[in-house]
């Protein structure tokens, strides 16, 4: 899987591929990344890629032709790149969304910055637009990272051990069961008994129980709907 950065700060993704898991599948040759700045492809005197709104308003907005450029070089290099725009203002990206997008062959990320991209770039190049959540960030990087990251873990091999894909949180509508490490007692205060005991059918129930009373706990949504499709396929 090939992941497109297009950004003007690709310094500030650069790093996170540079140690653990997926700077170990960048080598391994199952993702690599690569980086394209909108400004190489100002028109402009001094390479903008800003100018104020339209019809008034505060800030800057990155305006049309520079993005525009950029994207259309990069769906002539490859015309099977799917292009994502990261925006607040979008649907929120979702686990099903992350294993759905790890069958694409190449993806490109848009960042914004300022008071975001031009509407007419996001209607005429995107595929789709995410948000990571309801808040604003300085720009699209981090989101991007976050998309970026989901995504590639549900990549074939990228995880030294998928097993542990199939019980995460929001594989199913449950949250996933407390963890535990070694040592069985620490700072006086231990792991739950069951664990210890090496009877499976008991510790599954007791993990089970667990998650359902995290999920009432931290999002009693999810539990409602967990219920719903086991009284379903009774
Ligand atoms: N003026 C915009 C608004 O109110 O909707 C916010 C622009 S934000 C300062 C600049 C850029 O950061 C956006 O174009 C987008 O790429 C990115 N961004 C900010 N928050 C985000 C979020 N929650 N999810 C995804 N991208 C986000």
């Amino acid at each position: 899987m090939k992941f497109t950065f297009v950004t003007l700060f690709a310094n500030l993704v650069e790093g996170y591929f540079q140690d653990s898991i997926l700077s170990r599948a960048i080598e391994k040759g199952l993702i690599c990344v690569e980086y394209l700045n909108p400004r190489d492809f100002s028109n402009s005197k001094h390479a903008k890629v800003d100018d104020t709104a339209v019809g008034g308003g505060a800030g800057m907005v990155m305006n049309p032709q520079p993005l525009y450029d950029a994207l259309k070089f990069l769906k002539q290099s490859d015309k099977n790149v799917h292009i994502i725009f990261l925006t607040p203002v979008a649907k929120p990206f979702r686990q099903n969304d992350a294993k759905r997008l790890a069958n694409k062959s190449h993806i490109a990320f848009v960042s914004g910055r300022y008071e975001g991209i031009d509407e007419r770039v996001v209607e005429e190049f995107a595929d789709e637009v995410f948000s990571i959540g309801d808040y604003i960030l300085t720009g699209g990087e981090l989101a991007s990272l976050v998309l970026c990251d989901a995504i590639s873990r549900n990549i074939e091999a990228v995880l030294g051990n998928s097993e542990s894909l199939d019980v995460e949180s929001f594989e199913t509508h449950l949250l996933e069961a407390p963890s535990f490490s070694k040592p069985q007692n620490y700072e006086q205060k231990s792991v739950p008994s069951e664990y210890l005991k090496g009877n499976h059918s008991k510790i599954r129930s007791l993990k089970l129980a667990l998650s359902e009373c995290k999920t009432k706990f931290f999002r009693p949504e999810q539990l409602l709907k967990h219920r719903t499709r086991k009284s379903y396929e009774k």
